[in-house]
């Protein structure tokens, strides 16, 4: 795809921009459970240098592993607007570590100029169009996650991972 120009380079061509993707996409293993998901475009891509890797849930200062959480009482729309919380499931409210790995995803694409990103699925920081309900059911409605949520309000295009082929 072309992406080839890395965020400190000094070439004089124009530099392509930079996509933010969920870090678990290039195989970092910062899942709640310690796994990953890499995907083989978006790998390609970071090989290529045109991709910044960030996840927002560790990035809000949550460890790795962790207890896994879901958006409760709406989407990431609604924990920004303060209508809605992030819960893990042993009842701890996190909003608080989702909301600021939220504002350095958003920090992020202000600092390198990063117009688009390319989020994982159903995950209450990354889901694009739907997460889990909140229940620890597997059950899934629609709605963004919580880094979506603001990354959209902020004017970036976001898509899933599962959109990329
Ligand atoms: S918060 Fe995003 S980047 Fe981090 S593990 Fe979950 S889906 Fe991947």
């Amino acid at each position: 795809m072309g992406r080839n120009v890395r965020p400190d380079s000094v070439s004089s061509e124009k530099a392509e921009p930079l996509l933010l993707v969920s870090a678990c996409l290039v195989g970092i293993p910062c899942q709640y459970d310690g796994g990953s998901c890499p995907h083989d475009q978006i790998q390609d891509l970071a090989t290529q240098g045109g991709v910044l890797p960030f996840c927002p849930e560790v990035g809000g200062g949550l460890p790795t592993p962790r207890p896994p959480a879901e958006v409760r009482g709406g989407d990431g729309h609604d924990v920004l607007e303060g209508w809605a919380r992030v819960v893990n499931i042993e009842g701890k409210d996190v909003t608080a570590e989702f909301l600021a790995g939220a504002q350095k995803a958003l920090r992020l694409t202000r600092r390198w100029d990063i117009k688009e990103a390319i989020l994982k699925t159903r995950s209450p920081s990354c889901g694009v169009g739907q997460i889990y309900d909140g229940s620890f059911s597997g059950r899934l409605v629609e709605g963004d996650g919580v880094t979506v949520a603001l990354l959209k309000r902020e004017g970036i295009i976001v898509r899933s991972e599962e959109e990329v082929r």
